[in-house]
């Protein structure tokens, strides 16, 4: 098989990617992503050791942040209605669930990539201790009475000093969507293990969903260059085993992904028509909103886990 980096000549403001989960340099060519968002394309691989699915040749950690300055990201800021406060709500409880039985009730928790604030918030709001991190600035952080961190993703990620914005050290910390964006995410999870983090809550896009192989390219989830990293149960299993976790906790469950996968194909295909349709699909809309509800029972879209530090 050949290896990837001697036939593709990678542009200067990307890398090539050895393998995010077991670092070993041998990609398989998988799918030819495009961005629906910027146009620019990016390689999906199979890691030939370990059959972890990443990019290949992702932008650099410097160079990323131009890929989120788009309307996901200042939808961020926008105050969203109360019904989807109220189903945003419940789903988070839910999400959570697994992670605070396995803590105790004061046991300080840390929401990494903590987005909107909305999982540190609510933490907060029901009697526990949480801190939310994230790359932006404090002055961004809308929640006051919450702690809020800058932090960095590159180089191991939180500092144990970050990671007791609670006012302790967190026992339980809370990757929601948030593993797939980091460059190495082996290499938080080792973080975080080495600074005591008993229990990680992870949810990810399971990338053996059936939707994601019949939808092959147009699957909303690869969302290239945002997403990195494109776990299976055994490529986070794998990953956790590295920073000395375990899957403690595992199932899967629906997302949409027929809408948002319409909308990512009609973006990619461009034009007025395409563009205005897209609109109606997108991912924060109320036909995927909708859709989400209606799957979560059914669908294996993404991967709920709850990995446990091994002794524990
Ligand atoms: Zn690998």
């Amino acid at each position: 098989m050949a290896n990837v980096r001697s036939d593709v000549l990678v542009p200067p403001d990307r890398l090539h990617a050895t393998c995010p989960v077991c670092d070993a340099d041998n990609p398989r060519p998988l799918l030819a992503l495009a961005d629906h968002l910027s146009a620019d394309r990016f390689a999906a691989v199979t890691c030939g050791a370990c059959d972890t699915v990443y990019l290949v040749d992702p932008p650099t950690p410097d160079g990323i942040g131009r890929y989120y300055d788009t309307s996901a990201g200042s939808a961020m800021h926008v105050k969203p209605g109360p019904l989807f406060v109220k189903l945003r709500d419940r789903r988070i409880a839910a999400d959570l669930a697994p992670l605070l039985a396995r803590l105790t009730p004061d046991a300080p928790v840390a929401d990494l990539g903590t987005g909107d604030g909305s999982v540190a918030e609510h933490l907060h709001r029901h009697g526990h201790r949480a801190v939310g991190l994230d790359i932006y600035p404090r002055a961004e952080w809308t929640h006051d009475g919450v702690p809020y961190r800058q932090i960095s993703f590159s180089g191991g990620g939180p500092t144990a000093e970050d990671l007791a914005g609670a006012g302790a050290a967190a026992c339980g910390a809370v990757m929601r969507h948030v593993l797939e964006h980091v460059h190495r995410p082996a290499e938080t999870l080792v973080g975080l293990r080495a600074h005591g983090v008993s229990h990680v809550l992870v949810i990810v896009p399971n990338v053996e969903s059936r939707l994601a192989r019949r939808l092959g390219a147009n699957w909303y989830y690869w969302d290239p260059p945002r997403h990195l990293t494109f776990f299976s149960a055994d490529s986070l299993g794998l990953c956790a085993a590295r920073a000395g976790y375990r899957l403690d906790f595992l199932r899967t469950y629906g997302l949409d992904e027929l809408a948002t996968s319409a909308h990512r194909a009609l973006l990619v295909r461009g034009g007025k028509r395409a563009l205005c349709a897209a609109r109606a699909l997108r991912p924060t809309g109320l036909i995927a909103g909708a859709a989400s509800v209606a799957q979560a029972q059914f669908g294996d879209t993404v991967l709920h886990a709850v990995l446990t530090a091994d002794g524990r």
